[in-house]
């Protein structure tokens, strides 16, 4: 009963990041799940990691202390909720 919101990402053929379609995108990675990043979604979360772990990088080289995670910015990739949930980023 609660799985219609799965049911309907599963029929759409598309990112489910963007809201792309398929022809609109070069190319589609599938989830186990079935939902979809396109190429230009994953280059976006990529850089975002890249960028995330570079200032961690360098805030640990300042100060041995830790505070709460930082929430990345939202750029090219609008919503990393559906998938923050399931773990697939963290
Ligand atoms: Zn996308």
């Amino acid at each position: 009963m609660m799985q219609t919101r799965t049911v309907a990402k599963l029929n759409f053929d598309g990112c489910n990041f963007c809201s792309k379609l398929r022809e609109q995108v070069r190319m589609l990675i599938e989830a186990p799940d079935g939902k979809r990043i396109c190429n230009e979604c994953a280059v976006g979360a990529k850089q975002i990691l890249d960028e995330q772990a570079a200032e961690e990088r360098a805030e640990a080289d300042k100060i041995k202390r830790s505070d709460a995670p930082k929430t990345p910015t939202m750029g090219r990739v609008v919503r990393f909720i559906d998938y923050a949930d399931r773990g697939i980023v963290a």
